[in-house]
């Protein structure tokens, strides 16, 4: 079985054999020079000079303590356009926020514009953005997003890169992004359970500010223990090891020539789509770059293409996220995938859809 639904994504021999190795305690010099060790290169990826937390959650945990840590008496805009975003909106007022929601029809890109509409009433804390909404290949403008936000320096901007990390350029610091959070399971192709993320100067000073923080997702018990290379809890050691894994692949491919390699299997998916007759369920110039949600215009049983490509070739995709099942599906090219692993998954539905 290979895994080609947007996550979690297929997890090579490398990760998992780092994954494999005998845990170390978490309070011991090898623990402190392994996550000391990593720091750097985290925050080159993460394009930030502030430093990197590892949470072992999944980037729930993170979402929802983003939220807690930086939202006071104050408003919270969460904006949504899919499954993901759409949950943030419950989150916040499960956490018992004042929360806006900003909805555009699923599969429509977040604009600047729409943001800075709502802002303008004032009495927001903070802003949450999907970067890339998983559950429908839409992938908003977060330089321009960024630029509305310049407008409203009190309001932080939260952006989940979960299935864009890696994937694509996200200037943390030059774009203003007062905290940036992935997970393991998606762009960065690893198990399920560890959330990466960075808060500016100025979420870590609003959070000081801010009771109710709780302490599992506490960003200011983060920061102090990342000083010491620590986290504030046993973390999921096994993770930390297959990060480690993960960025030696990065950085020895090269941050720009994988951005290029995601930009070149999108391409394949892309083509494949056109090709037959199919249509992108996110506008051009707004669609994803590590899947591809493709609307089912022609009718396609797709349960059936599901279950072929299961059966033919061991390849696993989605067969559309909540209410888009069976309206579309969706082929994710996230991770290790290369042209000639996509293009294997391409002939795999050609074969089911011809048969
Ligand atoms: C999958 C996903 C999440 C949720 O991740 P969990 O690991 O299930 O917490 C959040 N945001 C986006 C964009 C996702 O794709």
């Amino acid at each position: 079985m290979k895994l080609f639904i947007p996550g979690p994504v297929q997890v090579s021999e490398k990760t998992f054999a780092a994954f494999c190795k005998p845990l170390i305690g978490h309070r011991s010099g090898d623990f402190k020079s392994l996550y000391g060790g990593i720091q750097s290169r985290l925050q080159t990826l993460f394009e930030t000079t502030q430093p990197v937390f590892l949470s072992t959650s999944s980037a729930w945990g993170v979402m929802e303590g983003a939220v807690r840590n930086l939202v006071g008496s104050g408003k919270v805009l969460n904006c949504m356009c899919g499954a993901f975003s759409d949950k943030w909106l419950d989150v916040s007022k499960r956490c018992g926020k004042d929360a806006v929601g900003l909805q555009v029809e699923w599969g429509q890109p977040i604009r600047g514009e729409q943001i800075r509409e709502h802002l303008k009433q004032g009495g927001f804390d903070a802003v949450t953005v999907i970067h890339n909404e998983t559950s429908a290949g839409v992938m908003s403008p977060l330089a321009e997003i960024a630029e509305v936000m310049r407008e409203f320096p009190e309001v932080c901007l939260i952006v989940d890169s979960v299935s864009s990390f890696s994937v694509v350029p996200i200037a943390m610091d030059a774009l203003g992004i007062d905290v940036l959070l992935t997970g393991s399971q998606k762009a960065l192709a690893m198990p399920p359970g560890l959330a990466l993320f960075s808060a500016s100067e100025k979420a870590m000073r609003r959070a000081a500010s801010i009771s109710g923080r709780g302490y599992y997702f506490d960003f200011i018990e983060f920061q102090k223990n990342q000083l010491e290379d620590m986290t504030p809890s046993t973390p999921s050691i096994s993770h930390i090891y297959a990060l480690e894994s993960k960025l030696e692949d990065i950085f020895a491919e090269g941050i720009e020539a994988r951005h290029a390699r995601h930009a070149a299997t999108n391409a394949l998916v892309h083509d494949w789509v056109r090709r037959h007759g199919l249509e992108f369920f996110a506008p051009e110039g707004y669609r994803s770059k590590s899947l591809t949600c493709v609307s089912n215009n022609r009718g396609i049983d797709v349960a059936a293409l599901v279950a072929g490509v299961k059966r033919s070739h061991g390849f696993i995709i989605d067969g559309g996220y909540g209410k888009l099942k069976g309206k579309t599906f969706r082929l994710s090219n996230m991770g290790d995938e290369t042209e000639a692993s996509v293009g294997e998954l391409l002939s795999a539905l050609d074969a089911c859809l011809t048969a």
